[in-house]
C-alpha cells in the first residue's frame, strides 16, 4: 500500500469503510471521483456498498483476523455508523489511520457522555437526568417535568428506544418499552424546527460547514430536509459555530452532523443541541446535487487529507427520502424535470426502509 504522509494520502489509495449500507455506497462513489478505491468491510453479505466497491470483506466486527487483513490492506479507515464497537476502533487504529478517531465513537455513542461533553462546551442541551432504576427515572419526572423523554444511552435511532413520559403515562411501563437499559430523561423542547449542520474538519484542522438545513420527520423518520432553513442570521451563525466548536473539541477529521432544536422567536431565536452524528449524515444528502462539494466527497477529502471543497450551495433545495414503497415510483421521479434519483440497491422495501432519495434543485 502507499505510505501515509504528513500531506496525506494521494489518488489510487485505499479507504477501507466500516458498514455496509446506504451511506458507505455513497462514501464509495465519491471516492471512485477522486481516485480512491473503497474496502467496504460489513456482516451482511447482501450489503448495498459493496456492490460499488473495489473490494469487500464479509466479517464480524470482533473478528480479529478478518480485521486484521482489512487494516493491512487499506491506507486509512472510516465508517458509516456511530456504533463501531469501542475494541474494533482500538484494534484497527492501533494498525493504520483511523478518522473521525476512537474519541468521537467514544463520546458520541452514549447520549449521557454526548450531552455531558455538548453542556461542557457551553452549548445549550434539554435539561437531562441519568436513568439507571425506576427510582431514578421517578425523581427525573419530578425535576425535568412531564412531558418528558425516555432515551437509551445507547443504539437509539430513527426514534428507536425512546419513549414521551406524557402527562397519563405509567412510569414503570415507560421503563419497560425501554427494555430497563441505562437511560436519560431528557426535558421535553417545545421546538419551532429542527436544524442540522453538516460540516468537515480536515487534517490540518480546517473547518467546512454546509449551509444550515431544515428536517421534517415522519414517524420519527427523516422524511424531507430544505435549505436554506427559515431562521434567523443569529441563530444560524450559532448553530455554525455550535458545529464548529464542537468539532474542534472533539479533534473531529472527516465529515459530522450536529441536530438541533430551534426555539424562541425574533431576536430571541435561540438553537438547542440535539444529537452528534460522527459520520456523513441523511439531513446532508442535498449536498450531492445542491452543493459545489457532496458531504461524501468532503469527507473522503477530509479522512485522506486533501484539502476540503467549496460548500456553496447552488440554489434552493429540497431532499425527500424514499422510503419503503416510496421507491416504486422511481420510473415517475426519473421524468420529472430536475430531480436527481439516487437509489441505493437494497432488494426489499420493507417499510420504514431507507431505499433512495431525490434532490430538487431550484437555482
Ligand atoms: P434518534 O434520531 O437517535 O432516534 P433523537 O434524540 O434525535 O434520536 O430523537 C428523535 C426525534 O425525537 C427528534 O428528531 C425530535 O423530533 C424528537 N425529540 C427528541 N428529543 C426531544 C426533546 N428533548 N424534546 C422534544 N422532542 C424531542
Ligand atoms: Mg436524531
Amino acid at each position: 500500500m502507499s505510505t501515509p504522509d504528513p500531506t496525506g494520502l494521494a489518488p489510487g489509495a485505499m479507504l477501507g469503510i466500516l458498514g455496509g449500507g446506504q451511506l458507505a455506497r455513497m462514501i464509495a462513489l465519491a471516492a471512485a471521483d477522486l481516485g480512491i478505491r473503497a474496502h467496504v468491510f460489513a456482516p451482511e453479505a447482501d450489503s448495498p456498498a459493496f456492490d460499488v466497491a473495489a473490494r469487500h470483506t464479509v466479517g464480524d466486527y470482533e473478528d480479529e483476523a478478518a480485521l486484521a487483513r482489512f487494516a493491512d490492506a487499506v491506507d486509512v479507515v472510516t465508517y458509516e455508523f456511530e456504533n463501531v464497537p469501542a475494541a474494533t476502533a482500538a484494534f484497527l487504529a492501533a494498525r493504520t489511520p483511523l478518522h473521525p478517531g476512537a474519541r468521537a465513537l467514544a463520546v458520541t455513542q452514549d447520549r449521557l457522555s454526548e450531552k455531558s461533553f455538548v453542556a461542557g462546551l457551553g452549548l445549550a442541551v434539554a435539561p437531562f437526568a441519568q436513568v439507571d432504576s425506576l427510582a431514578d427515572l421517578a425523581r427525573a419526572v419530578d425535576t425535568l417535568g412531564r412531558p418528558s423523554i425516555l432515551k437509551t444511552r445507547r443504539f437509539g435511532y430513527d426514534g428507536k428506544g425512546q419513549v414521551k413520559i406524557a402527562a397519563e403515562s405509567d412510569l414503570a411501563e415507560a421503563y419497560e418499552v425501554i427494555g430497563h437499559f441505562p437511560a436519560i430523561l431528557e426535558g421535553y423542547v417545545a421546538f419551532t424546527r429542527e436544524v442540522s449542520v453538516v460540516a468537515a474538519r480536515g487534517t490540518d484542522g480546517s473547518f467546512a460547514a454546509f449551509d444550515v438545513c431544515e428536517n421534517e420527520h415522519r414517524d420519527h423518520i427523516l422524511a424531507f430536509t430544505r435549505i436554506p432553513a427559515q431562521l434567523g442570521a443569529d441563530a444560524g451563525g450559532m448553530a455554525i459555530e455550535a458545529a464548529r466548536r464542537i468539532g474542534e473539541a472533539l479533534g473531529y477529521i472527516g465529515v459530522f452532523a450536529v441536530e438541533m432544536f430551534v426555539v424562541g422567536e425574533g431576536a430571541s431565536e435561540r438553537v438547542i443541541v440535539n444529537e452528534i452524528a460522527p459520520r456523513v449524515h441523511n439531513s446532508g444528502h442535498w449536498t450531492s446535487e445542491g452543493a459545489e462539494t457532496s458531504q461524501f466527497h468532503q469527507h473522503v477529502r477530509a479522512v485522506c487529507g486533501f484539502p476540503l471543497g467549496s460548500t456553496a450551495r447552488r440554489g434552493t433545495v429540497e431532499m425527500e427520502n424514499l422510503i419503503g414503497d416510496a421507491a416504486l415510483r422511481w420510473r415517475e421521479l426519473l421524468a420529472e424535470p430536475g430531480a436527481h434519483l439516487h437509489l441505493y440497491g437494497k432488494r426489499d422495501a420493507r417499510p420504514g426502509r431507507k431505499m433512495g432519495h431525490v434532490t430538487r434543485v431550484k437555482r
